[in-house]
């Protein structure tokens, strides 16, 4: 199975309940999540400063047969559902899911660039990336663990989100 690799995070309202919710909505468009991180705690990096901090995790995924154009859209529908407002750029957010990793696809267009581009300069993907994978490869072979490491501060605060 190809491994597909989602980054969840939420700093607005009642965010370890948002999380779990992401992780149902997905799956029930099709996106079943098989595994999950732990939840990470993360102060906020970049957009406005004094925002709350965020609760981050990082899901794999089974995307069935959804290829990454319809998983974008589903993403965007469980966005919607939970509310959230696009607004500034990296300001606050009930929700944001990304596509970190889709195996070793490469591609970088309008719409969607993966390897998700930040992934490996941001403590709270790389740290519940971690939990996962512990010696994560990005498909142009250039290894994690030797990448400079990330900026922020993440630290555990509980156990991985349910998969159905
Ligand atoms: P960042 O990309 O720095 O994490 P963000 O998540 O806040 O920022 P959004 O406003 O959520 O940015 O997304 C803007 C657009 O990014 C989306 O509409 C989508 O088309 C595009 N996009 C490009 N690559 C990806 C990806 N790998 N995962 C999710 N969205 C992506
Ligand atoms: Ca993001
Ligand atoms: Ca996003
Ligand atoms: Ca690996």
């Amino acid at each position: 199975m190809t491994e597909v690799l989602l980054g969840l995070g939420s700093n607005l309202g009642d965010r370890l309940a948002t999380l779990q919710r992401a992780v149902d909505l997905l799956a029930s468009h099709g996106v079943c999540a098989v595994a999950s991180s732990r939840v990470w705690s993360t102060a906020a990096l970049g957009g406005p400063s004094d925002q709350p901090e965020f609760l981050n995790a990082v899901i794999r995924v089974d995307p069935g047969e959804l290829g990454a154009d319809e998983v974008l859209s589903v993403i965007g529908a469980v966005e919607a559902e939970l509310g959230r407002v696009r607004d500034e750029r990296w300001g606050p957010r009930t929700v944001d899911i990304d596509i970190l990793l889709w195996g070793d696809l490469v591609r970088d267009d309008a719409r969607l660039t993966i390897p998700h581009p930040r992934l490996h300069e941001r403590a709270f993907v790389v740290m519940p990336l971690l939990d996962l994978d512990p010696d994560p490869v990005l498909p142009d072979g250039r290894r994690l663990l030797e990448l400079p490491v990330p900026r922020g501060e993440a630290r555990p605060v509980g156990p991985p989100l349910a998969v159905p």
